[in-house]
């Protein structure tokens, strides 16, 4: 498929609205409307009085076109660009018979375009015209973020403006899963490095301390994210856990996670040490209860093992749990996912996230990512959770999309009243600080307007060692930044 644009340069989003239809590569070509082969071309012409949008869409032997035009006073970057891309949304439309749920939004966070209407003094039938006529979306998608957005606007509306989260960083798992994207290092190869990985985080984590407690800020959530934080030994966790409770003042966290994922990590011991250091929030995550899609997907642990996991964390007396599952993993059928809902459900953890697969270049999966997108039911099972979680007390309450997710879907975390992740929900919201410790973890601050400036520590366990004091001088931002906050 080639993708051709003529006087204008708007790369970027025509391309996520081409991928709202077709997968695979593209060919970019400039200053130019029509080429052999596959193409969604596109134009933009300015007249004395008006700008002319064309937009031009062939797949095979069929193809469509369409021209919008502007007023010149309206003409600007921006509509110009969303008229362009919505033009070439409607031929693809026409000619693949696909019709996108989400629309025409192509972005991560759309729950935050409806929080946005809402704060402007929107009603909900306002909130779905406007993002109807703008967007396109799906009545289901419309009524999913709008739950979504409403759940979640008191928490957000909680936020003591002087606190931060605290995310710790445990990129490690005991195998890779064939989808994975994240950047996380199985065990094997970093066992011999991880004494020294858990020196230099309590470290960070003490240097952070001296932070928040210089600028007198408060921590309101921590999380323990990876990676599977659970990999490590209890005595590695604990030391962690120690020094964190040693170093930073938590007398006023409000949620204490620890995604403690995979059940073929999880055992007593460990869970009775994330218990004592003041863990509230655990995940244990099934992904699918379908032992023959466990071993496609690369896991090393069966259904069984999850709900033993599941057992033993409400035996010491976890009494929030959250599970993840995700739609459309490879041979999953719509049957299977359905009875992984109800298992979940039977468990009654007390929210429950459901993803939908996305394969990024990294995942092994992706050397043939046709095979996966290929008569996937995910779109099926989304609708099934969409109904089933709300209708059983299960409310939506965080939403996001990646990209080279399976027909462009979302992955939405569902919780009972009250057990909603004050963590997740911020993550998404953009509004909290977030200061990340660990290899791979990120730094997010937020200055006075709004400003995003963001520091990333080193991906991989031996640079993070090897250059911890480079990377403690670039977290002197933090102070700089956070300082006007006092
Ligand atoms: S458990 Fe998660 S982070 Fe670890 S390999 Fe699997 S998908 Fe990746």
């Amino acid at each position: 498929m080639k993708i051709l644009f003529k006087d204008h340069e708007f790369k970027y989003e025509v391309e996520a609205t081409v991928k709202l239809f077709i997968t695979g590569r593209f060919e970019f070509l400039y200053d130019c409307v029509d080429a052999d082969g596959d193409i969604v071309s596109s134009q933009i012409r300015k007249g004395k009085e008006y700008t002319y949008l064309f937009a031009f869409c062939r797949l095979g032997e069929k193809s469509v076109r369409k021209a919008y035009k502007l007023n010149n006073h309206d003409a600007d970057k921006s509509i110009c660009e969303h008229e362009l891309c919505r033009l070439i949304f409607l031929c693809l439309k026409s000619l693949t018979g696909i019709d996108p749920p989400w629309g025409l939004l192509t972005g991560i966070r759309p729950v935050k375009k409806i929080t946005q209407l809402l704060d402007l003094g929107a009603n909900k039938e306002e909130c779905f015209y406007r993002m109807k006529e703008k967007y396109m979306v799906s009545d289901k998608r419309l009524e999913l973020a709008y739950m979504t957005a409403k759940n979640q606007m008191p928490l957000l509306r909680s936020i003591d403006p002087k606190s931060i989260s605290l995310y710790i960083s445990i990129p490690f798992c005991p195998t890779r899963c064939s989808y994975c994207s994240f950047v996380s290092h199985s065990l094997d190869s970093a066992v011999k490095l991880m004494p020294e990985y858990v020196r230099a985080l309590c470290r960070e984590i003490e240097i952070i301390g001296r932070i928040i407690s210089d600028l007198k800020l408060t921590v309101d959530t921590v999380y323990f994210g990876g990676g599977t934080p659970t990999s490590i030994c209890a005595a590695q966790l604990d030391i962690i856990m120690k020094t964190l409770a040693d170093s930073i003042d938590l007398s006023a966290v409000r949620e204490y996670d620890v995604e403690s994922g995979r059940a073929d990590t999880i055992t007593p011991e460990k869970l009775a040490v994330i218990k004592r250091n003041g863990v509230t929030r655990i995940s244990v995550n099934p992904q699918t209860f379908n032992n023959d899609v466990l071993k496609v997907i690369g896991r090393q642990h069966t259904a069984e093992d999850t709900v033993n996991a599941f057992k033993t964390a409400r035996d010491l007396g976890f009494d929030n749990i959250n599970m993840d599952l995700i739609a459309g993993l490879p041979t999953d059928t719509y049957d299977s996912f359905c009875h992984t809902l109800d298992k979940t459900m039977e468990l009654d953890p007390e929210s429950i996230t459901v993803h939908t697969l996305t394969i990024k270049r990294s995942a092994s999966l992706y050397s043939d990512p046709t095979e996966a997108y290929k008569g996937n039911y995910a779109p099926r099972m989304l609708d099934r959770s969409i109904e089933l979680l709300p209708e059983n007390g299960w409310l939506p309450y965080y939403l996001y999309r990646q990209k080279n997710t399976i027909e462009n879907l979302e992955n939405t975390g569902y919780a009972k009243k009250g057990y909603e992740s004050l963590y997740n929900i911020f993550i998404m919201d953009e509004t909290q600080v977030i200061l990340g410790a660990g290899c791979a973890a990120s730094t997010k601050l937020i200055d006075k307007k709004g400003k995003i400036t963001r520091i990333h520590n080193y991906k991989f366990p031996y640079e993070y060692i090897n250059r911890f004091g480079e990377l403690m001088k670039k977290k002197q931002q933090i102070t700089d930044i956070l300082g006007e906050m006092t």
